[in-house]
């Protein structure tokens, strides 16, 4: 389910019970299972879900409900909260200095948009005044040097690889060298995509990762994987230090369920969103207005 017919779903869901003349728990519990259904179907983790449905239950009083406060009221701020408190872990990212050096690494599945995102997120900065590099650490996957060459040459981003070098540790340590030396405030590397099952890549993603001790690690995560969401986030999370999400493709057919269960999985804010192929399709992701269009 997209977001705008997630937002519809949940508001029928609360107008059908504000038009309700008594509100008693069946009326409740209908439009809580109204609720329910829309963001099942948009992918959100089937226990966050449930959680979110028994905390309401708790906040929400049947007695003011029928004292005739405006029920639809109560009930979207209850959800609201609730959604919120989820994609909200209480402690922010780390953000880049400029003028200092800082590492960030991407990781995530094959496919997910990383290398994309790596030019995104640099080109983002890049127009905000910090001097970032590229380093491709990902000798797994043939043509990924090249992908993040050609992005990085279109915006102009300095960038650091290997066709022959194949191992990423040494790579990742390399590029990370240089650019300090040329004092680059945002050094991003690059890490090889994996699927889930491969321990040998979680393996060296942790490698890379002792080895040029970045200040971030990004966990980048195709918004369209579904159900499958919490438990990838939190294969990479168990590998690596993972301190904030962006999720890509929230155009098009994107849900906006996966956000949810990235960030309870991982602990870590999202803190971009990639809205298309192109570089500058990539938007800052901020909770409220994000819950506010999810509710319609
Ligand atoms: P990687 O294997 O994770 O490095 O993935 P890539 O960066 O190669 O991206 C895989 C595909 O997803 C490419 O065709 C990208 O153009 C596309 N892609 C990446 N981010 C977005 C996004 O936000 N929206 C859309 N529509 N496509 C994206």
């Amino acid at each position: 389910m997209v977001l705008a017919q997630l937002g519809g779903s949940i508001s029928r869901a609360l107008q059908q019970m504000s038009n309700a003349t008594i509100i008693d728990e069946k009326v409740l519990n209908d439009c809580l299972n109204e609720i329910t259904r829309a963001l099942l179907q948009s992918d959100v983790q089937f226990k966050l879900v449930r959680d979110m449905q028994t905390n309401i239950k708790k906040i929400v009083n049947l007695d003011d409900l029928a004292a005739g406060h405006n029920k639809r009221k109560i009930i979207q701020q209850a959800v609201f909260n609730e959604l919120c408190t989820i994609l909200d872990p209480g402690k922010p990212a780390f953000t880049p200095k400029k003028g200092k050096p800082s590492v960030v690494m991407f990781v995530g599945l094959q496919g997910s948009g990383k290398t994309t995102t790596c030019t995104k997120y640099a080109y983002y900065h890049q127009k905000k005044g910090y001097k970032p590099a590229l380093v491709c650490a990902d000798t797994f996957r043939a043509g990924a040097f090249d992908q993040l060459k050609q992005n990085a040459t279109k915006a102009k981003i300095p960038f650091y690889g290997s066709y022959t070098e194949s191992d990423p540790v040494r790579i990742a340590v390399e590029g990370v060298e240089r650019f300090k030396k040329e004092n680059c405030d945002l050094i991003i590397v690059d890490t090889s995509g994996r699927h889930k099952q491969e321990a040998a890549l979680f393996e060296e993603m942790r490698q890379v990762s002792e080895a040029t001790k970045p200040d971030l690690v990004l966990f980048v995560m195709d918004s369209s994987i579904g159900q499958a969401a919490f438990d990838q986030a939190q294969a990479f999370k168990q590998s690596v230090p993972v301190g904030a999400v962006i999720i890509t493709k929230m155009d098009g057919h994107a849900k906006g369920g996966g956000a949810l269960s990235a960030v309870a999985a991982t602990k870590s804010p999202v803190i971009f969103i990639g809205t298309g192929e192109h570089m500058d399709e990539f938007e800052i992701f901020d909770v409220k207005p994000f819950v506010s269009r999810l509710l319609g």
